[in-house]
C-alpha cells in the first residue's frame, strides 16, 4: 500500500467529509435517552430538522440509512397491491423500486435513459390516463445520485395538480437535503426522504421523513404491516422529546451541530455555494473534453457531477490512479454505467480550496493515466469561482 501524508480527499457523493465542530460535537459521553437532558437534544434535532425540510410538520427520525428511510415511506402509506408510479432516472430509482417490489406494490415503472431528469410530461400524461385513480403515489429521487441529474419537485407537484390526481407525492431527496432547495410545505410533498451521509455532512446511520398531514392520515388508515418504521409511534413519543427505542444518541449530537453550522452559513448560501462549485466543475470538464452524464444543462446537480469517459478508457482504472497517486477517491459509475462514468462529489462540507485540489487532482490523473483531455481546466473552474464577489486588494507598489 502507498504511503500518504496530509488529508484524504473523500470526493464521493456521500458519505460527505464531516467537519471538525461535528466531529466534536460527537465526540461525548451518551446519556440517558430518557432523561431531561436527552429531551433537550432531541427537541432541538426535531425542530431542526422541520426548518431543514422546510416544514411545519412532524420529521421522523430513523437509526437508519437512507434505505430505511425509503423502506419507512412505504410501508406507512402502501398495503401490497397498490399501484405506483415511479421514474427510472438512475441507479437509487432502480433500487427504491427493489423496495416496492419486495412489498409487493404494481409500479408503473416510466423508462429513462439516466441522462435527463425524470420526464414531467410523461408523469403528467401518465396520470391523466388514470381516470379512476389507482394510482396511490408518485414517488421520484430529487437529486439522483447515479447520474448528477436533478428532477424538480415542484414540476411533478404542478403536474399532479393540473390533472387533479390525489396521489401522494414521496420524494427521495436523500442526496438533496442540506445542498439543494428544498421546500416539503410549499411544494406540496407528501412524503419526504433523507439521509445523514450527504447534505448533513454527517456520518451515515440516520434516515429522515417529514410527512404532510394528508401523508400521516393515509398511514393512519393503512393496515398494512409494521412495526419498527410505524411513524405514529415516533411521533407520539417525540412529544416527550424522546424515541421509543434507544435512539442513535451521538448521531443525534452530530446532528444538532450540523443544523447549526447550516443556519450559520444560511440556506441560501449553502444552497449557492454548491451550484457555484458545480458550475466551476462543469467548467473543467469543458476544457478537458469531457461529457458530463447529465444531457439536460436544466438539470445539472449542485451536488455532484457524472463524468463520461472517453470510449476504450475505463473510469475504475482512472479513479484508481487517482487514488494511488494522490490519495483522492472519487465516486465510482453504478450499475449499467459502471467503467463509464466517475462521480465528483462537491457536496457538504467543502469549500473553493477544496475544490481546486480536487479539480488539480483529477487534471493530473487524467495525464498519469493517458486518458485524452486537454489541460487547463483547472484555471477554467478557477475563473469562474473568481467570478464571484471578492474584498478588492489594496494596490501594493511593485519594486
Ligand atoms: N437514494 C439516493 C438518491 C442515494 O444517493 C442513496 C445513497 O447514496 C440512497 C437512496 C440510499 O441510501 P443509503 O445508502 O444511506 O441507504
Amino acid at each position: 500500500m502507498t504511503l500518504h501524508t496530509g488529508r484524504h480527499f473523500l470526493q464521493i457523493p456521500g458519505p460527505t467529509n464531516i467537519p471538525d465542530r461535528v466531529l466534536r460535537a460527537m465526540d461525548m459521553p451518551t446519556m440517558d435517552h430518557r432523561g431531561a437532558e436527552f429531551a433537550e437534544l432531541g427537541f432541538a434535532v426535531l425542530s431542526g430538522m422541520q426548518r431543514l425540510f422546510r416544514t411545519g410538520q412532524p420529521v421522523i427520525i430513523y437509526p437508519s440509512s437512507g434505505t430505511g428511510a425509503w423502506e419507512a415511506a412505504i410501508v406507512n402509506t402502501l398495503s401490497p397491491g397498490d399501484k405506483v408510479l415511479m421514474a427510472e432516472t438512475g441507479q437509487f430509482a432502480v433500487l427504491w423500486r427493489g423496495i416496492a417490489e419486495k412489498f409487493k406494490l404494481d409500479i408503473d415503472f416510466l423508462p429513462g435513459d439516466w441522462r435527463h431528469g425524470a420526464d414531467i410530461g410523461q408523469i403528467e400524461a401518465h396520470l391523466a390516463a388514470d381516470k379512476t385513480h389507482r394510482i396511490k403515489a408518485v414517488m421520484v429521487v430529487h437529486n439522483e445520485t447515479s447520474t448528477a441529474c436533478v428532477t424538480p419537485p415542484l414540476e411533478v407537484r404542478k403536474a399532479m395538480d393540473r390533472v387533479r390526481h390525489p396521489a401522494l407525492l414521496m420524494v427521495d431527496t436523500i442526496s438533496g437535503l442540506g445542498s439543494l432547495e428544498y421546500e416539503h410545505d410549499a411544494w406540496g410533498i407528501d412524503v419526504s426522504v433523507a439521509g445523514s451521509q450527504k447534505g448533513l455532512m454527517l456520518p451515515p446511520g440516520l434516515g429522515f421523513n417529514a410527512v404532510s398531514e394528508k401523508a400521516l392520515a393515509v398511514a393512519k388508515a393503512n393496515p398494512g404491516m409494521r412495526s419498527y418504521w410505524d411513524w405514529q409511534d415516533v411521533i407520539a413519543i417525540n412529544k416527550a422529546g424522546t424515541w421509543p427505542y434507544t435512539p442513535a444518541i451521538n448521531l443525534l449530537m452530530g446532528l444538532k451541530e450540523a443544523i447549526k453550522m447550516l443556519e450559520e452559513e444560511g440556506l441560501d448560501n449553502v444552497f449557492a455555494r454548491h451550484k457555484r462549485h458545480s458550475a466551476a466543475t462543469r467548467a473543467a470538464m469543458k476544457v478537458w473534453g469531457l461529457e458530463t452524464q447529465c444531457q439536460d444543462p436544466q438539470a445539472h446537480s449542485p451536488a455532484l457531477t457524472g463524468a463520461v469517459m472517453p470510449e476504450g478508457h475505463d473510469s475504475d482504472h482512472f479513479r484508481k490512479v487517482v487514488l494511488e497517486n494522490f490519495d483522492m477517491s472519487l465516486g465510482t459509475g453504478l450499475n449499467k454505467i459502471k467503467g463509464k462514468v466517475f462521480r465528483i462529489g462537491h457536496i457538504g462540507h467543502f469549500n473553493d480550496l477544496m475544490l481546486m485540489g480536487m479539480l488539480s487532482g483529477i487534471e493530473m490523473g487524467l495525464d498519469l493515466a493517458h486518458v485524452p483531455h486537454r489541460s487547463g481546466g483547472v484555471l477554467a473552474a478557477m475563473d469562474v469561482l473568481k467570478g464571484r464577489d471578492v474584498v478588492p486588494m489594496p494596490k501594493v507598489a511593485v519594486a
